[in-house]
């Protein structure tokens, strides 16, 4: 099939800029063919852009022998430029149509296509994952990711106000801060490197100077997980702030919690009707229990937790059944959290760390740091690593840094919530798993 060359067209609207106001004006539209279909008389082409769809309709008595063999030779999902006459119809689903004056195929899809790009034909999320440009076209995997787009920027939004700067910390690095199993390890040229797991040490460092900083960033957790709430490639919103504890974030944390699900179902009204989530906004003050009472809890249920452990995801689902809605779990043991974590004053066997959970599912983990250099290496020890190893990391704490409190808030989780899906994959452009790694 011959295409044409865009050469000097340019697109004057989106679909959903085409509104009764300009009716009888020409227009450029530019986008996807949904399809075409032909009613005798008339041909109607249903065009996708980032705004929606809209129906072209070519009455054949008045349409040019050219422009009908055009749209007959159109095959689905082919983009498209379409230039006409914008006509008001109270047939048509928007109101408004456009009678093509002038049509160009840009490139030509193929058929058949491996998914049906209008959702009409159900696939599972494996085949929609490996054809994800087609399945983007979806009105509710679009919806998901404008969605995504949203929160990122009321998440800055908040942040800024409150003081915060936005850094960027390397994600090549030469020692883990969480668990050293979790690293993806890689060669960087003689020397072995690693995939960063948390901005942790560095956003740390950074409330010596710039007081209080977010990163939104890649973080990478070499874990053989295989759930609906893991993967090993996820966005992080990480906070550092100085001269602050635990209880200063937590307060920051759960207004922008409150912030981001009142916003979004503000701005992204329209999305959440796609996607048919009745989003329900979370009041403050978020609840708190104690690692101790979470596990008394399971414990009655049935649930058996043994003390010092994390929870396991079926104990996080069953306790989010339990409490309800979102709430904070508090005074986690010392040796459940990683080892830059404050231990309690009175009793270290506990520490200075929150949980953020919601329905079950952990969104955040945060609390107040160690600044201190004797206490950090005694910890390190603790956890059976060696401080000589994270030398160039300790020498920042004989400078004087200051007291800091922090949290990490899985971005893919927050939109998992705010979308009702029940699938992080869902949430992911192009995730990564222990099984996938294309596209
Ligand atoms: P989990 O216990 O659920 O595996 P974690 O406690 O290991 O998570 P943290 O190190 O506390 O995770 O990271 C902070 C936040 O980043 C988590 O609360 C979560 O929202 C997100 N996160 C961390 N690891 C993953 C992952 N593998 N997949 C998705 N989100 C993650
Ligand atoms: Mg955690």
């Amino acid at each position: 099939m011959r295409l044409d060359e865009l050469g000097d067209w340019r697109r004057t609207h989106l679909s959903n800029e085409i509104t009764p106001e300009l009716a009888s004006a020409e227009v450029t539209l530019m986008g996807s063919v949904v399809d075409v279909r032909d009613l005798g008389g008339i041909k109607f082409l249903i065009l996708r852009d980032a705004g929606g769809t809209i129906q072209v309709t070519a009455p054949k008595a008045k349409t040019s022998r050219r422009i009908l063999a055009k749209i007959d030779s159109l095959s689905k999902e082919s983009s498209i430029a379409v230039r006409g006459k914008v006509v008001t119809a109270k047939q048509a689903p928007r109101g408004m149509e456009v009678v093509p004056t002038d049509i160009k195929l840009l490139n030509a899809a193929i058929t058949p296509l491996p998914l049906d790009p209008t959702g009409r034909v159900k696939a599972d999320l494996d085949t929609r994952l490996d054809s994800r440009l087609l399945d983007l076209r979806r009105p509710k995997t679009m919806a998901i990711f404008k969605i995504r787009h949203k929160v990122l920027q009321i998440v800055r939004e908040f942040l800024v106000s409150k003081g915060f700067i936005e850094v960027n910390t390397p994600k090549i690095v030469a020692t883990a801060t969480e668990s050293g199993a979790a690293l993806f390890p890689i060669s960087y040229f003689e020397r072995e490197a690693f995939l960063g797991q948390s901005p942790q040490l560095y956003k740390e460092i950074l409330t010596g100077c710039f007081d209080r900083v977010f990163e939104i960033g890649p973080i990478f957790r070499a874990e053989e997980h295989d759930t609906t709430r893991h993967l090993n490639e996820v966005t992080s919103v990480d906070i550092e702030a100085a001269f602050v504890t635990q209880e200063d974030v937590m307060r920051i944390l759960e207004e922008l919690i409150v912030r981001v699900f009142n916003r979004v179902k503000q701005r992204c009204a329209g999305e959440l009707k796609v996607l048919k989530h009745d989003l329900k906004e979370p009041n403050p003050p978020f609840p708190r229990i104690t690692y101790g009472e979470a596990l008394k809890k399971l414990d009655d249920a049935g649930v058996k937790v043994p003390w010092g452990q994390d929870l396991p995801t079926p104990a996080e689902r069953r306790l989010g059944e339990l409490v309800g809605g979102t709430f904070f779990v508090v005074d986690w043991p010392t040796e459940t959290k990683p080892f830059y974590i404050m231990p309690h004053k009175d009793d270290p066997k506990l520490c200075c760390a929150f949980d953020l959970m919601h329905e079950g599912l952990e969104l955040a983990s945060g609390g107040t740091r160690i600044h201190q250099e004797k206490l950090l290496i005694k910890q390190l020890r603790q956890k059976g690593l060696n401080p000589k190893r994270f030398e160039s990391h300790l020498k920042n704490y004989r400078w004087g840094l200051p007291p800091h409190s922090g949290f990490g808030l899985g971005l893919d989780r927050l939109v998992m919530v705010l979308t009702g899906a029940k699938n992080i994959r869902e949430c992911v452009l192009f995730p990564r798993d222990r099984r996938r790694l294309v596209p």
